[in-house]
């Protein structure tokens, strides 16, 4: 049968986001979401949403959601970029910043595997740097790549290992001839933003989202900060493809959720102590569990293998992340959920390692 597919459709391989099976109510630690619900303040906003004003366009400009942005930042609205997630910032940064062919991206072997299938729908060329033996990144080789622009997650996923600030702001100041991308979506289980150097390095561009340390992964919102001249460039591609990806409700619910920072600096330390804890607990169980600056812990048993503690956590009702690749095929990514959730996790675990 002939296809209609352009070359592009019927060669890309898209990225697999974490399952969502409907077969029973699962225990979901597998996507990296907030267990506590969004603030009250943007419930709020949520629930008295003149649904009336839907019959219009979202705002342009999204003047309210940056400005709120950049009261929490710290930085001028100019400097914000709002998208339909993270995920489509970060897509946006391709077209916007690396060139069809050119000397392309550079970033770890082990980190945000949607980078690399970024790369190949935009044509761009991408070099893999291989984290230590300890799942560190040394990003003096990272430096010494020849790529037009890098991408560091921080901390990075799957592996949640953070980089001290000290470290960034030495890399970016290293990388000043060329863009650098911190995908910071876990920073709020970190607290060391690089948002800070941004009035000072015209070359850095910082990504965070909402979906993560404000409870709104249902929403999609993520933004970016950077040099005016960065923003542009991400609104000129935006404009290319959707000139409203972020609607009406979803600006005014995130413009809420970002002012309320007392309630998510006391939610996300409950998810840090809950880590410690899990993390405690893993490894009393026979894991080997790396250091996390996330919300979620990267473990791998002495006795089983990943893809067993994957399935025997399933078969109980829990459902955890693992990846069939290369160097972390024995580990399992586990997000850190509620004290309940986390529980339920343990005894599922006592009950699979007892098999
Ligand atoms: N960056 C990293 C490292 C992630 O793990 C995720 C979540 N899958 C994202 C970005 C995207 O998050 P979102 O699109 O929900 O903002």
């Amino acid at each position: 049968m002939k296809s209609f597919l352009s070359r592009r459709a019927a060669e890309t391989a898209p990225y697999t986001a974490g399952e969502q099976p409907a077969d029973r109510q699962y225990v979901k630690l597998n996507t990296n979401e907030n267990p506590y619900p969004p603030s009250p303040k943007a419930q709020a906003v949520l629930r008295s949403f003149d649904a009336d004003s839907l019959k219009l366009y979202p705002p342009l400009a999204m003047r309210a959601l940056r400005e709120a942005v950049a009261r929490a930042e710290g930085v001028r609205p100019e400097n914000v970029f709002c998208g339909n997630g993270s995920d489509e910032v970060l897509a946006l940064c391709f077209p916007a910043f690396f060139d069809e062919g050119g000397a392309g991206a550079a970033f770890a072997d082990i980190t945000y595997s949607f980078y690399p299938v970024f790369c190949s729908f935009f044509g761009v060329p991408y070099t893999q740097v291989p984290l230590e033996e300890d799942f560190t990144l040394d990003l003096a080789k990272l430096t010494k790549t020849r790529a037009q622009g890098v991408l560091v997650a921080n901390p990075n996923a799957p592996t949640g290992i953070g980089i001290p600030l000290e470290e960034i702001e030495a890399f970016v100041r290293a990388n000043s001839g060329r863009i650098v991308v911190l995908d910071e979506a876990y920073m709020p289980f970190f607290g060391q933003s690089a948002v800070p150097l941004v009035s000072r390095y015209e070359n850095l561009l910082v990504v965070k989202t909402f979906s993560k340390g404000y409870s709104l992964a249902g929403m999609r919102c993520g933004y970016a900060v950077g040099s005016e001249a960065l923003v542009e460039g991400l609104a000129r591609c935006r404009d290319c493809f959707n000139s409203y990806p972020v609607d009406s409700l979803c600006q005014a619910v995130c413009a809420a959720a970002i002012e309320d920072a007392s309630y998510y600096a006391q939610k996300n330390a409950l998810v840090i102590s809950e880590r410690e804890r899990l993390r405690g607990e893993l490894a009393a169980r026979g894991f080997f569990v790396l250091p996390s600056a996330a919300n979620f812990l990267f473990a791998r048993h002495n006795t089983r293998n990943g893809r067993e503690v994957y399935a025997g956590l399933r078969e109980r009702g829990v459902l955890v992340r693992h990846f069939a690749k290369p160097r972390i095929e024995a580990f399992c990514r586990i997000t850190v959920g509620s004290r309940e959730q986390n529980d339920a996790l343990l005894a599922a675990l006592d009950g699979f390692l007892k098999e």
